[in-house]
């Protein structure tokens, strides 16, 4: 294992802790005995975190039983942990130029076929009423890595974004993809009130990073990407975001590489990442890429299981990059978020038609649904859609809360805020379809809570919503 130091922007941990040699060793290894593996199965169940040998034995499996016992497994620790929320968000993208040359994106500086732009404050605005027609509560805003958007314009584009308000629409959490920051950087955004801070690795295998990071650019310097994070929470931001783009190397090697930077975090500031996002490569523009480590459907079920089995306390998102049907197939092995009607290129909600726009956009998204159609098949499959934001807003976050240390914690706050946040779409921005089948789920879930006190209230705050204009009633 290197331990270099790493320069100019620091953490005080800042060390590489991605040995390739250890993690290959490890996935080199023979299948494990069946009593091993299920041992390790049972740790999952009793909600612990694996290790990264522990991860690694359930990845090396090949015998079909013991496959479908992950899968079973990884749906049991979702129902058990998360219960059936899913909490919805949408990207909005607010600037594609870029100084990096990365050879998977449609935004590297060297696609001419790229259309740059970067919004301006009333585009910003038109965007997010756009976003806020549609019932969204949460956004992830996402940039290229430019000298331009620097610490200070995220943060004023965050207060911009609070500061829309369109009818009952309004957004309560905004989240952020961008290039790593200094430490002063991250206090900026901190500042601005951002929720999380998520920065990919993209892959932790060293020589693929170099082969599809090119040398002199910004993002070729693993460590100092390795260690953004690290800096992120020493600054005082709590939730923070992992995600590899799987794609580039193999997939195995990558769900150790989250698992490694997941412990290696929660091992030096008490808390591990908020998120892990698992991107699979999708065609983009000017990018010609034959890869021969894309991740096939069977793999990716597989991937998201064996996180949800390693990291039971991470969310696991699940973004439009895949089609309908794989994400409906996917989600109940342990996916916590999705994004829904979302559309990546710049100005993209409302200066769009149907059709994507591949030089506009950094990808192609697999889900164009509108968020009213993934709404409706959410309920209709029993998961309650959530737009809560109540713990972030109460600071209700990182090492300071985690809402599974808390016996009935997510009986007493999640599940009603999930479904006060769903009347208020149904409410203000359902088609009558989805409405119709939305009011029959709260019927459900209200006729399963036990807390006869907690019931009456949550009752009585759903009257609220319906009869009056009073939003945003969390508990
Ligand atoms: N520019 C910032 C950076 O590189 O950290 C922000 C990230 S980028 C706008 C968002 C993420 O999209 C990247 O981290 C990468 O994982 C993912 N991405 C890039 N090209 C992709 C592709 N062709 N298919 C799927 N995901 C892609
Ligand atoms: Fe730029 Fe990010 Fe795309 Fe790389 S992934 S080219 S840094 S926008």
């Amino acid at each position: 294992m290197k331990r270099t130091l790493i320069q100019p922007a620091v953490s005080g941990v800042a060390t590489d802790f991605i040995s390739d040699a250890c993690l290959a060793d490890l996935l080199a290894a023979p299948p494990a005995e069946a009593a091993r593996v299920r041992d390790v199965l049972d740790k999952s169940r009793a909600k612990q975190a694996l290790c990264v040998e522990e991860t690694a034995t359930l990845l090396t499996v090949t015998d079909p039983r013991l496959i479908d016992e992950i899968f079973a497994t990884a749906r049991e620790l979702k129902r058990d942990v998360y219960g059936y929320r899913i909490v919805l968000f949408a990207p909005l993208y607010i600037g594609n130029d870029c100084v990096n040359d990365c050879l998977y994106c449609g935004f590297r500086r060297s696609n001419v076929e790229a259309v740059r732009r970067t919004l301006d404050p009333n585009e910003i605005r038109r965007q997010v009423e756009a976003l806020e027609d549609q019932g969204h509560k949460r956004l992830i805003l996402v940039f290229g890595e430019h000298p331009a958007y620097d610490a200070d314009f995220i943060a004023q584009t965050v207060r911009s974004v609070y500061a829309v308000k369109k009818g009952h629409g309004e957004i309560r959490r905004v989240n952020i993809n961008a290039a790593p920051l200094d430490h002063d950087g991250f206090r900026t955004v901190k500042e601005a009130g951002i929720g999380t801070y998520q920065i990919f690795q993209e892959t932790y295998h060293h020589d693929t990073y170099a082969r599809v990071h090119p040398p002199r650019t910004r993002k070729a310097d693993y460590l100092n990407r390795l260690d953004a994070l690290s800096r992120a929470m020493e600054a005082g931001i709590d939730d923070v975001g992992l995600g590899a783009l799987f794609g580039l190397y193999d997939w195995r090697f990558e769900v150790l590489g989250l698992v490694t930077h997941a412990l290696f975090l929660q091992r030096h500031f008490g808390v591990g990442p908020h998120t892990i996002s698992f991107p699979r490569l999708q065609p983009a523009s000017g990018v010609h890429f034959h890869e021969q480590h894309l991740v096939s459907d069977e793999d990716f079920k597989r991937l998201i299981a064996t996180l949800r089995l390693a990291v039971p306390y991470t969310g696991l998102i699940l973004t439009a990059r895949e089609s309908a049907d794989i994400r409906r197939e996917v989600m109940e092995f342990g996916v916590s978020q999705i994004d829904a009607g979302s559309r990546i290129e710049i100005g993209g909600y409302t200066e769009v038609g149907d059709a994507q726009c591949m030089e506009r956009e950094q990808f192609q998204l697999g889900d164009l649904r509108s968020l009213d159609e993934v709404m409706r098949e959410l309920v209709v499959d029993g998961y309650i859609p959530s737009f809560c934001t109540a713990c972030y807003r109460l600071g209700r976050t990182g090492e300071h809360f985690m809402e599974f240390a808390i016996p009935g914690f997510i009986k007493r706050f999640c599940t009603p805020n999930a479904l006060t946040t769903l009347l208020e779409y149904l409410t203000d921005y359902a088609s009558p379809a989805t409405r119709a089948a939305g009011e029959k789920l709260i019927a459900t879930e209200l006729a399963r809570l036990e807390d006869s006190r907690l019931k009456q209230e949550l009752v009585a705050r759903l009257q609220r919503i319906r009869e009056s204009s009073d939003r945003d009633l969390y508990f």
